[in-house]
Order: C-alpha cells, then sequence, then structure tokens
C-alpha cells in the first residue's frame, strides 16, 4: 500500500456494500449483484460496490418525494448555511477525497485535488447565491397593477455524472439545486462509485448536525438502467445528466417524451486556434495541459489544433520536443503530468482512433504506444499522440475520450480558421491566441466562434465555476454552474396584482357584463 490508501479508504468510510444512500439511511447491500471497483493506475481492485435494483431506486425515490415539502419551506439562507457547512466538511477532507479521486479515476493528484477545490468554491459560490435567488419586477400597462416574477423550487433533481469528474459536477448541480430548495438524486458513474459514496459519508454529519430530513441528498449506485428509470420518471422534473452524446440523446429523448426538463452536459471537440500573432510561449503550456491534462479525458480537452500555415513547423516541432518528455506515469507519484486511460476498453478506443485516422490520411508524429511495463502493474497507460491531419476526416470530427492532438493547416485570414473551428456538431470550448484586437475580436463577434465557451490567450480546459458552463450543437445546450444557471433548478412564475378598484384588461380588450 506505497500511497497509503488504505488510510484513506478508513478516513472516508468506503468499505460499504451498499447500493442505496440517502440522509442517515442506506438500502441495498449484500444481497444485491456487486461490482468490484480497480484502480486504473495499478489494476488493483480497491473495494466492492453493491448496484442498485429497481426496488431500491423506488425506495429513494421515495425518500426524496417525502423530504421535499419541508425542505422548499426552509428558507434559502439557512440552506445555505447547511451548503456552507459541506463547504468546510470538504476543506477537512480536501486531502484524502483529492487522493481516491485520483486513485479510482487516475487523474494526477494535483487535478484530484483541483476537483474537491472545485466543490469548496461552488459551496461558496452557492452560500452567496442563497441570498440572491431573484427575479425581476415589470411596470404593468394596466393602472394600479404590479407585475413581477419569482422562483420557486423545483422538486426531484436527477444528477447523472460521467466518470472523468467523478464528484465535482455532482457538487455544481446538487449545491445549487439544494439552495434552490430542490431534493437530489445522484447516480454516478458505474466505473467510480467509491468517490460518490466517499462525498455522502463526508456531508452525512453536517446533515445530522442539521437535521436535515432523510431524502435531501440520495445517492444510487447502478448501471445506465438507473439513468433510464430516473429519465422516464415524472416524480423527477429535472434530469441532469452529463456524458457522452449518444447518453444525451437517450435522455434527452425520454425525459422529453414525457415533457420534463433536461440540463445535457455532453461531449466536445475543442480547438486552439494558432495565429501568426500568437505568444507561442504562452501557447504551448495551454496546448499540452489541454492535450494531455487528466490523459485526454476532459470534456473540456483539446483535440484540435488549428495553425496558421506560416508556423505550423515551428509549433508542430515545439510539441514534438515537449511530447518527448512528458511524465507518464503513477497519477499519485510526484511529477506524473500523464496518468492512465479509465480502463481497457478506452485505451482499445485510443489505439482504433489512430489507425483509423491514418487509414483517412493522418500522419502519426509521436506518441500512440500503449504502456505495458511491469513499472506500471497492469495499468491503463498510453504515450499521447500528435497527429497531422484534416478536419474533415471522420476520425477528427469525432470525440475519442483519449489524448489523441490533431494537428490541422489553415492559410489566409482568421475567417478560415473558425469555420473550420466551428465545423464540427459539437460546441463546448474553444480557443484563439492571438495579440490582435481585430482576430481575437473576430473569435468572440457573432460569427465568430460557435461554443459556449470561447477564450482568448488561455487554452480550452480548466473553466472556473463562476461561468455558466456547458455548450452547444451535440453537446447538448445545458449550463451549469455559476452566473444564472440556477434559474433551471427552479420553476418560474409571473405575478400580476391588482391594487385599484377596477378590472382593466390587458391588451385593451373591453369585455363588459
Ligand atoms: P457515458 O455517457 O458512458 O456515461 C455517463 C453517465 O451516463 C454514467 O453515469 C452512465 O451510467 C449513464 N448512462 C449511460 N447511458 C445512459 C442512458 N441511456 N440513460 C441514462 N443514463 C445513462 O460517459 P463517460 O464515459 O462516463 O464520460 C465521458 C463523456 O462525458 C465524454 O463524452 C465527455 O465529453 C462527457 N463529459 C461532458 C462534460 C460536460 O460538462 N459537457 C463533462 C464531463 C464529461
Amino acid at each position: 500500500d506505497p500511497h497509503g490508501m488504505r488510510d484513506v479508504l478508513r478516513q472516508l468510510g468506503v468499505q460499504s456494500q451498499n447500493a442505496a444512500y440517502s440522509t442517515g439511511r442506506q438500502w441495498g447491500g449484500a444481497s444485491n449483484p456487486s461490482r468490484q471497483i480497480v484502480s486504473p493506475a495499478d489494476g488493483q481492485p480497491i473495494a466492492a460496490v453493491a448496484q442498485a435494483s429497481v426496488a431500491d431506486y423506488e425506495t429513494v425515490v421515495k425518500a426524496a418525494e417525502a423530504a421535499f415539502p419541508a425542505w422548499r419551506l426552509m428558507p434559502a439562507p439557512q440552506r445555505g448555511d447547511i451548503v456552507r457547512q459541506i463547504g468546510l466538511a470538504l476543506r477537512h477532507n480536501k486531502e484524502a477525497l483529492g487522493k481516491l479521486v485520483s486513485y479510482e479515476m487516475g487523474k494526477i493528484l494535483q487535478e484530484g485535488l483541483g476537483e474537491v477545490q472545485e466543490m469548496i468554491d461552488i459551496c461558496d459560490f452557492a452560500v452567496g447565491l442563497s441570498r440572491q435567488l431573484h427575479g425581476f419586477t415589470m411596470h404593468s400597462e394596466r393602472p394600479a397593477h404590479r407585475m413581477y416574477e419569482q422562483y420557486h423550487p423545483l422538486g426531484i433533481v436527477g444528477i447523472i455524472s460521467a466518470f472523468n469528474f467523478p464528484v465535482a459536477v455532482w457538487s455544481w448541480n446538487a449545491m445549487l439545486a439544494a439552495v434552490c430548495g430542490d431534493v437530489c438524486i445522484w447516480k454516478p458513474s458505474e466505473k467510480t462509485p467509491l468517490a460518490a459514496v466517499a462525498v455522502q459519508n463526508i456531508i452525512e454529519k453536517v446533515l445530522a448536525d442539521n437535521d436535515v430530513p432523510e431524502g435531501v441528498f440520495n445517492l444510487v449506485l447502478g448501471h445506465a438502467d438507473v439513468g433510464q428509470a430516473m429519465s422516464a420518471d415524472e416524480r423527477v422534473p429535472l434530469v441532469s445528466a452529463t456524458g457522452s452524446t449518444c447518453m444525451g440523446r437517450a435522455v434527452g429523448a425520454a425525459v422529453g417524451q414525457r415533457l420534463g426538463r433536461a440540463l445535457l452536459e455532453l461531449g466536445g471537440n475543442n480547438a486552439i486556434i494558432l495565429t501568426p500573432q500568437a505568444d507561442l510561449d504562452m501557447a504551448m503550456r495551454a496546448i499540452v495541459f489541454g492535450a494531455v491534462g487528466t490523459a485526454g479525458q476532459r470534456c473540456t480537452t483539446t483535440r484540435r489544433l488549428i495553425i496558421h500555415e506560416s508556423i505550423y513547423e515551428e509549433v508542430s516541432q515545439r510539441l514534438l520536443t515537449a511530447y518527448a518528455k512528458l511524465p507518464v506515469g503513477h497519477p499519485l507519484q510526484n511529477g506524473t503530468l500523464v496518468g492512465p486511460l479509465i480502463d481497457a476498453d478506452a485505451v482499445g478506443i485510443f489505439t482504433h482512433a489512430l489507425e483509423a485516422v491514418q487509414k483517412e490520411g493522418g500522419t502519426l508524429l509521436t506518441g500512440g504506444q500503449v504502456l505495458s511495463s511491469a513499472e506500471l502493474h497492469g495499468g491503463h497507460y498510453v504515450l499521447p499522440a500528435l497527429v497531422a491531419a484534416e478536419n474533415h476526416y471522420p476520425t477528427v470530427q469525432a470525440e475519442t475520450f483519449a489524448p489523441i492532438l490533431y494537428l490541422i493547416k489553415y492559410s489566409g485570414g482568421v475567417e478560415n480558421a473558425i469555420a473550420l473551428q466551428n465545423g464540427v456538431r459539437q460546441g463546448l470550448s474553444s480557443a484563439i491566441f492571438t495579440l490582435n484586437l481585430r482576430e481575437a475580436e473576430a473569435f468572440l463577434g457573432h460569427a465568430g466562434s460557435d461554443c459556449g465557451i470561447a477564450n482568448v490567450n488561455i487554452g480550452t480546459s480548466g473553466a472556473e465555476i463562476g461561468g455558466a458552463f456547458g455548450g452547444e450543437k451535440e453537446t447538448g445546450g445545458g449550463r451549469e454552474s455559476g452566473s444564472d444557471a440556477w434559474r433551471v433548478y427552479m420553476r418560474r412564475q409571473t405575478n400580476t396584482i391588482n391594487y385599484g378598484t377596477e378590472l382593466p384588461l390587458a391588451q385593451g380588450i373591453k369585455f363588459d357584463i
């Protein structure tokens, strides 16, 4: 146990065999089918978790339904105070939870800690928000009338999360939902349930100390079938789902069928544009962090580099130099920058994409090997790849969730680079490196990037929580986290009050009885 994982699991209470959790309660357990969770870093089993049955899911929904009426009546700032305490508990457990995220998911420790910090940040944001759930007041066209809008709690929020941000995505949704007066049911990725169990344990004490009713924060471990049940369930007015576009299509259709609300955060195919006026020293760090960080398993990972032909040679040479010394290894090892992929399937998808893109005309410049050295103990490690390619290749058009960076040449003005950047079906994150005001503003203007995130002199990944996060087109159109993303977790009501002695009708309609 060289990385002290036994102590981490003990501190976080992760030995449990249960399938479903609610405030102070657990269901399922030993008689359910279980799933053995293995670290992608060294192939070692960490713990087994039971998978929820339909009956377990039903029990949790009942608990959530029962909790909502009391929770929605608690003043929002009081709910905010509970979120404040959750933030403190996360601060207290940051080191251990960051380590578990790193070991279970495979991202390097710095990023595991960063993920927990993001949870802490969203708690702070939500505490402030709990006093800012405001609507507008409008002037009425009728005399002695007042018109305004207000936001009410919505009900049960279903949260389906992906493996690559096993805990932060829950907090973006759950902390906002909590101050908005909603109760939530979390279905984490079946690949990373232990970090979710740890989070439930961390918040448990805060909930008990504050007499939070059973059913406000719920966790159901299971496969896609639990997510499917939630998507089709009329008792769940909002389903917030993060994952692949394929999953989003299924969830969006099921939620749409019953006219519920879906918040979809799906795949990206993010590009950085490098114009002749780019500060290349600055750009290099952004590109390498964006392309190989989290071993290419971020929704905002830099997948395409759109380079002006006049600097293409220099950029590719500098990247080859940087890629030659990338420290690939155990994510908990000091100095590692690239950890493993999540599992053997992911390695297969990486290798397959590299074969396919070469058949389509691409040239593998470096990387692409699957590492199997004894030192890596059966982990799923690959060497990040650089590929010279063209934007229209089918493989370049798809999101491959692995560290492959496509180098794409453009000529002429920045509008040509923007056309390439927009020329994919996804629309999550985008960036330009330039010191030229005209190029930067063209990229940000109405005819510029079509993505939910557009950055200047910053890479595509590593967003702050203060802005709304999400993307257009096949990325699903949802927005979570900062700005006014909270509105989707509430129901809006328009109120008109007549304090006069007449009953004038809108639009001046005459209706005398
Ligand atoms: P995935 O789609 O395989 O699984 C995501 C979650 O959806 C899991 O909990 C899974 O059990 C569940 N699920 C799968 N099929 C379902 C269905 N039909 N109905 C209901 N639930 C279902 O994704 P993954 O491999 O865990 O994560 C990687 C993907 O997530 C990438 O495409 C990445 O870009 C995307 N992602 C997007 C964002 C974002 O904010 N836009 C953030 C993180 C990850």
